[in-house]
């Protein structure tokens, strides 16, 4: 137990606002973790890293491409970052070997279920995982330990069995969430229409984007978070994990943007939430000409 204590303190210090474990191996939990995130691991670590909701500093006079408070840090990185740090501390502390603190973060590991599961937080009908701490405001990691630890559990005022405990002071057929969100895309069920949903085409998703979603592109240059801004939980000031992991300002000039070449936005973006392969130059220069398009028409 003081074993627990004391991991779970020590990454509430790094700056994350929530620590939970699961035990994979625990024949109750209803959603094991897959054996190729596990690697045999006895505990999962997992934690939740702010980014807050503090305010943004006006925007240019010209207007501006603007950039979702997510993305304006590389939060993913800088979590990673924490638990290496934490890793390498565990391990002089611990014993262990550095692939027994397998870090797992922005991967295909399934961890909405796996955040459930720990009680770190409960899902929202916007489909998003809502924290007591910092509401949907926050990125999730995950980290193997070499040795077993008491498995939380979602805690009785998260409800488990609700599917969206948190949620029954909204309208159930026309919550905020689903009032704000510009396209119809969400649902209000915890899930969303890919194809009608902002954030999904500004990752570099789909071919074209569709006039009636283009329309409502606003100026967006990276993020729609309109489900997340108007979520009840997220409207009390929300501090974020201050981070150098590559900054991004909050406008950028748009046209500016859509005129440079695909190794100067490479460079551009480069260690930034941005940079990632999977949206790619083609995919930053279609949402800067929507966002020109959409600020033009002002
Ligand atoms: S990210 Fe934007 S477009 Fe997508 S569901 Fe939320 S509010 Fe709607
Ligand atoms: S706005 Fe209401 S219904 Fe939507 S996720 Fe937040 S609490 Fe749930």
């Amino acid at each position: 137990m003081a074993l627990k204590a004391d991991i779970c303190g020590m990454v509430l210090a790094a700056g994350f606002v929530r620590a939970r474990i699961l035990a994979p191996f625990d024949p109750v939990m209803d959603t094991p973790v897959p054996e190729s995130y596990r690697t045999g691991a006895p505990s999962l670590l997992m934690a939740a890293l702010p980014y807050g909701n503090l305010q943004d500093p006006a925007p240019p006079s010209a207007g501006g491409a603007y950039i979702a408070r997510f993305a304006q840090r590389n939060y993913y990185r800088e979590g990673v970052k924490q638990l290496q740090r934490l890793g390498a501390v565990f391990r002089a502390h611990y014993g262990g070997t550095k692939s027994d603190f397998r870090i797992l973060c922005n991967s295909p590991v399934p961890e909405k279920p796996l955040a459930r599961a720990a009680g770190l937080g409960v899902l929202g009908r916007n489909g998003l995982i809502l924290t007591p701490e910092a509401g949907s405001l926050v990125i999730i990691a995950a980290m193997t330990l070499p040795f077993p630890l008491a498995q939380d559990r979602a805690e009785p005022a998260l409800n488990p069995d609700h599917p969206f405990p948190w949620c029954e002071n909204c309208d159930p057929v026309y919550p905020p969430c689903v009032a704000a969100c510009p396209t119809g895309a969400a649902r209000g069920d915890g899930t969303l229409e890919r194809t009608r949903c902002i954030q999904w085409y500004a990752s570099g998703h789909g071919d074209a984007v569709p006039q009636e979603i283009a329309r409502r592109w606003g100026n967006r240059l990276y993020g729609c978070t309109d489900c997340q801004d108007a979520c009840v939980y997220n409207q009390v000031p929300i501090r974020g994990v201050p981070s150098d992991e590559g900054p991004l300002p909050a406008y950028l000039d748009p046209v500016e943007l859509g005129a440079l070449s695909n190794e100067a936005l490479k460079a551009r973006f480069k260690g930034t939430a941005m940079g990632l392969s999977w949206l790619g130059p083609e995919g930053i220069r279609r949402n800067a000409r929507l966002a020109a398009q959409s600020l033009l028409e002002r």
